[in-house]
């Protein structure tokens, strides 16, 4: 049997990789703990690693893990940058991922979130539970018609472009790497990201977090945007500088907005503070906004999305201990051929 520790488990990953190793040959141990440099010496006997997110894979954890024979980083994530790949490549160990597991459950929480601000979903909810059935405070407004900008044009940010368009808002997009020929055929429009901003009364954020997104959304771009206007984030929390969301919502200058995901979500999302608190003040204070719906980072949990994580993961696995290659597609590293 080949053996993975498989760390940063919770109910659903055990659940979903569990029922998948039936005749793999391969053996999972799971725990809960994060992989880091103290867990990660208590690896021992391992064909490989299985990890999340909030996994650590820095130089040290690499080779310690490598001291011990462990060989096969199997990512259960899209995202790779809790990764030192260059560390993995030194002790030649094999990196693989899920690079797209539902891109449609993540475009439908990012509009499960919008409709929850344009609807007051959750003041509406709170209100019927305490049995008081007034709609006053309660007025929306409809999606249709209205001009959504969607920044970010790959897997996600199209299949939410073309659910607001399925709800008969314009669409605009921005995207440094466009897709006219998508774009012609769904009459979305290419704008540069200043003009998408002040067109749009929904902007919905899709592009992944690198030194150029990391925090386009501030202080002086959202006083760029049109006033009142809603905001979703389902890509990476530090797209988006929260104080300044926090200075736009008191201002009134930003209607609302949809987040799954926040910069310091570490530690916090994923995990039960009901009894601790919880120690974070900037995310205690975009609590605060009736206008203002979060979920911990939930927008892939969706059964579709776990079958295919554990098919994916558990497939590369096997094939990787029986010398095979990995799926097309998954592998970072060593590069498939
Ligand atoms: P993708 O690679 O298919 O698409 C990303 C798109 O963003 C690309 O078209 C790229 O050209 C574009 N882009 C890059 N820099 C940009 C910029 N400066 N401005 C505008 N667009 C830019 O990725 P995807 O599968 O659509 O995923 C998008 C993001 O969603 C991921 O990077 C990840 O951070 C996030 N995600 C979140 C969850 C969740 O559960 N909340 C789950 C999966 C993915």
């Amino acid at each position: 049997m080949a053996r993975f520790q498989v760390f940063s488990t919770k109910s659903y990953y055990r659940d979903a990789l569990g029922g998948s190793t039936a005749d793999t040959g391969v053996d999972l141990v799971f725990r809960a703990e994060r992989l880091d440099a103290d867990t990660a010496q208590s690896v021992v006997g391992v064909a490989g690693v299985c990890v999340g997110s909030q996994d650590l894979l820095d130089r040290s954890v690499i080779e310690s893990l490598s001291s011990v024979g462990c060989r096969i980083i199997a990512l259960r994530t899209a995202g790779f940058n809790n990764v030192d790949l260059d560390a993995a490549a030194d002790r030649g160990m094999t990196v693989v991922r899920v690079p797209a597991y539902s891109p449609y459950a993540v475009a439908e929480h990012a509009v499960a979130l919008l409709l929850a601000l344009s609807r007051k979903l959750t003041l509406a909810h709170d209100r019927v539970r305490a049995f008081n059935f007034s709609l006053d405070g309660l007025v929306g407004f409809d999606l249709h018609g209205k001009t959504a900008g969607v920044i970010g044009t790959g897997r996600i940010g199209q299949i939410t472009a073309q659910i607001l368009k399925g709800f008969g808002m314009s669409v605009l997009a921005s995207d440094p790497f466009p897709n006219p020929e998508w774009a012609d055929s769904e009459r979305i429009r290419y704008l540069p990201l200043d003009r998408l901003l002040a067109e749009s009364e929904v902007v919905t954020l899709h592009a992944p977090l690198t030194s150029e997104t990391t925090h386009l959304i501030n202080r002086e771009t959202l006083a760029t945007m049109r006033r009142g206007a809603l905001l979703v984030n389902v890509s990476r929390g530090a797209l988006v500088d929260a104080p300044s969301v926090i200075g736009a919502l008191e201002s009134g200058q930003l209607g609302g907005a949809g987040l799954d995901v926040y910069e310091h979500e570490e530690g916090i999302f994923f995990e039960d503070l009901s009894t601790t608190g919880l120690h974070d003040d900037t995310l205690a204070r975009l609590l605060t906004f009736p206008n203002v719906i979060i979920t911990s980072h939930q927008a892939f949990l969706t059964h579709d999305a776990l079958d295919e994580i554990a098919r994916v993961t558990v497939t590369n696995m096997a094939r990787l201990t029986s010398g095979e290659s990995a799926l097309p597609g998954t592998q970072l590293f060593p590069a498939a051929p």
